[in-house]
C-alpha cells in the first residue's frame, strides 16, 4: 500500500474511525466528532487522494441540538465545513489533512448549536442554495433578465422544452437570449410581481415555509414594507388573472421567489371582491401550498459587473475605430465590460476592411466570417455572446467630422499616419465637445504595446510623441532593433503573434477601467514583452512636447 495513504489510515483509526463498507473506488469510515453540545456519528468519505476534492462528512444521524433547517447542512446530512477552494490540503501530508477537516468539521457543528449571529450569517450568505431544499418535484427555476430598480411588475416567460423560465421587463430581451441560446421561443407568459426587502432573509426556526401561512408569517420578517405590499398585491384583481400567483423578491441576500396556486372556484367567485381572497389566504393558509422559487439573474447588470468593484461601461457611448488584429480583442472585451448595456449605452464599431484568410492567425474572428466586413462580423460574433448590447457596425472609413464623439472615442487601427489624423481632428474640438481619446498600438514586432491616453491639454497629445524635427524622431525609442517586415505584392505588413493584440486590448481595458474610476493615468503606457531586447520607458503622465504641431497652437482651448 501507498505509504502516504497508510500514514493516513493509522491516523484515523487511532481518531477512532473504522473503515466501513464503501463503492469501489471509495473509503468510507465511521467515527464520532466531540462536539460541545455532544458527541455527533459521521461517515467521512475519500474519494480523492489527492485532497483535489475535500472528503465529505456526512452526519450518520442528525443530534437534537441542530436546529432542522440550518447553514452548512445539506438535505442529506451532508456537511459543508469548507467553502470550495477555500483551504488547500498538502496532499504529502495526508493525516495533517485529515486532522484539519475533521477539525474544522467539529467547529462548524459546534458553531452552528452556540452561535445564533453565526448561523443567521451562514445562511444569508447560501440563502440561495438553501431556499429551494426539500422541495419535490423541483418546480422550474428562473432565469432573472432586466428589471428595473423600481420595476413593480415583469413578465414570466415558460420556453419550450426548457426547465427555466425567463423573467424580464423587455420581450426582446428574451427573444434574444432564446436566440442566442438555441432555445424555441417562449410558449407562455404570466405576470410576476416584484417586490423588494430591505432586511435580510431569516433563518426559520423550524423549516422553510411550505404554506401561504408559514411564507406571511416569514414575510414579516423582511421588513414591514415588503409585507405591505404583497398584502397590496393580494388585494388587487390582477393577480387573480392566472391560475398561480407568482412573487419575486430581492433582498440584501439576492433574489429568491415563490409561487401560491389559485383555485380555480375561487379565483372566479372573487374576481370582483379580490380582498375576499385574501382574506380566504389568511384564514385557510396553512391548507394552500407554496412553492418557492430560486432565481438566477442573467441581465446585463449582473453579468457585466458582477466581476467589478468599479462602475462598468453601461449607458457609455463608445465608438472603437479599427477593428483589426487589436480591435477586434478589444470590441470583445469592451462588450464584457458592459459597453452598448444600459438604455443609452452603445458600441460603434468602425473599418473599411473586410476579415482576409491573412487576418485569421491574430484576430479575434474565425473562418466562420472570412470574408465579411469586419464592424459586421464582430457585432454579429457579439450579439450572439451578448445579445441584448447595443451594436453599430460602420463599415466604411473613419468620418473625422462625425466619429470623434461620444463619451470616449479608442483608436486601435494601429495605423499611425491615420493616428496622426485622428489626433488632429480631435485636438481642434472646442473642450466641451472632445471626448477622451484613447490611442492603443504595438511596437516592431510586439516586443512592446503603448497607450495614449489624451483628454486634458495640460497632458500630451499623439503628435507629442514625435520631436518637431524633420524625420520625425521618436521622443521615446524602447526598440533597440530594427523592425522587421514583410512584403507580398503591394503591401507590406509586419510580422507579431496574436499575444501582440491581445495584450494592446488588455492594456487600452485596464486604462478604460482607471477612467471608469476616476483617473485613466498614468497617461502613457508601455507595456513590454520578457526577455526581448529593449529600453524601458517609464508610464506616465506626459507633459505637452513643446512646438507640438498638433496641440501647442490650441493648447489654451
Ligand atoms: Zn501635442
Amino acid at each position: 500500500m501507498n505509504s502516504r495513504i497508510g500514514v493516513a489510515l493509522t491516523f484515523l483509526r487511532n481518531a477512532g474511525f473504522r473503515s466501513t463498507a464503501a463503492p469501489r473506488g471509495r473509503r468510507y469510515f465511521d467515527g464520532e466528532l466531540k462536539c460541545r453540545a455532544g458527541t455527533v456519528p459521521v461517515r467521512l468519505q475519500i474519494t480523492d487522494w489527492d485532497f483535489v476534492s475535500y472528503p465529505a462528512i456526512h452526519l450518520r444521524e442528525r443530534p437534537v441540538f441542530l436546529s432542522s433547517v440550518s447553514p452548512h447542512l445539506f438535505g442529506t446530512n451532508g456537511l459543508c465545513y469548507f467553502a470550495a477552494r477555500s483551504v488547500i490540503l498538502d496532499r504529502y501530508r495526508p493525516e495533517v489533512a485529515l486532522s484539519q477537516c475533521l477539525e474544522q468539521a467539529r467547529d462548524v457543528l459546534d458553531r452552528l448549536c452556540s452561535d445564533a449571529d453565526y448561523r443567521q450569517r451562514e445562511f444569508e450568505t447560501e440563502f440561495g442554495a438553501t431556499w429551494m431544499l426539500g422541495q419535490l418535484p423541483i418546480p422550474v427555476s428562473l432565469l432573472l433578465g432586466s428589471v428595473g430598480a423600481h420595476d413593480e411588475e415583469a413578465s414570466c416567460y415558460f420556453l419550450d422544452g426548457q426547465n427555466h423560465a425567463f423573467v424580464s421587463t423587455q420581450p426582446r430581451e428574451v427573444d434574444g437570449f432564446c436566440k442566442a441560446r438555441g432555445w424555441s421561443k417562449q410558449t407562455s407568459r404570466m405576470t410576476c410581481w416584484l417586490l423588494r426587502a430591505a432586511s435580510p432573509p431569516t433563518l426559520p426556526a423550524a423549516e422553510l415555509p411550505k404554506t401561504v401561512a408559514q411564507m406571511f408569517a416569514w414575510f414579516r420578517l423582511l421588513g414591514r414594507d415588503a409585507y405591505q405590499r404583497l398584502q397590496t398585491i393580494l388585494g388587487k384583481p390582477e393577480y387573480l388573472a392566472s391560475s398561480t400567483a407568482m412573487f419575486l423578491i430581492h433582498s440584501p441576500a439576492g433574489w429568491f421567489g415563490f409561487t401560491i396556486k389559485l383555485d380555480q372556484v375561487k379565483r372566479t367567485a372573487y374576481k370582483r371582491r379580490p380582498t375576499r381572497y385574501r382574506q380566504f389566504l389568511h384564514n385557510h393558509g396553512h391548507e394552500v401550498a407554496v412553492s418557492r422559487l430560486a432565481v438566477t439573474e442573467v441581465g446585463s447588470d449582473f453579468v457585466h459587473s458582477r466581476n467589478l468593484s468599479f462602475p462598468s461601461l453601461k449607458d457609455r457611448r463608445i465608438t472603437l475605430i479599427g477593428c483589426g488584429a487589436i480591435g477586434g480583442y478589444l470590441a470583445q472585451a469592451l462588450a464584457k465590460l458592459g459597453a452598448g448595456s444600459g438604455t443609452k449605452g452603445r458600441l460603434t464599431l468602425i473599418d473599411p476592411d473586410v476579415l482576409a484568410p491573412g487576418n485569421l492567425g491574430r484576430h479575434y474572428l474565425g473562418i466562420d466570417h472570412l470574408y465579411a466586413k469586419k464592424p459586421e462580423a464582430l457585432k454579429a460574433a457579439l450579439l450572439q455572446q451578448f445579445p441584448a448590447l447595443t451594436l453599430i457596425a460602420e463599415p466604411r472609413s473613419v468620418d473625422f467630422a462625425k466619429d470623434l464623439s461620444g463619451d470616449l472615442v479608442i483608436n486601435a487601427t494601429g495605423e499611425e499616419a491615420l493616428s496622426e489624423a485622428l489626433n488632429h481632428y480631435h485636438t481642434l474640438l472646442p473642450s466641451r465637445s472632445r471626448p477622451p481619446m484613447l490611442h492603443v498600438w504595438i511596437l516592431g514586432n510586439g516586443q512592446c504595446v503603448q497607450a495614449l491616453w489624451v483628454d486634458r491639454k495640460k497632458f500630451a497629445c499623439y503628435r507629442c510623441l514625435r520631436l518637431p524635427d524633420l524625420e520625425r524622431k521618436p521622443r521615446f525609442e524602447p526598440l533597440r532593433e530594427p523592425t522587421q517586415t514583410r512584403v507580398l505584392g503591394c503591401n507590406a505588413f509586419t510580422p507579431y503573434a496574436v499575444s501582440a493584440p491581445m495584450s494592446a486590448a488588455a492594456l487600452a481595458i485596464d486604462m478604460t477601467a482607471g477612467w471608469l474610476q476616476g483617473d485613466p493615468g498614468p497617461r502613457f503606457r508601455t507595456r513590454f514583452v520578457e526577455a526581448q531586447a529593449v529600453r524601458e520607458i517609464k508610464n506616465q503622465n506626459l507633459s505637452p512636447l513643446s512646438g507640438c504641431p498638433a496641440c501647442s497652437t490650441t493648447r489654451s482651448g
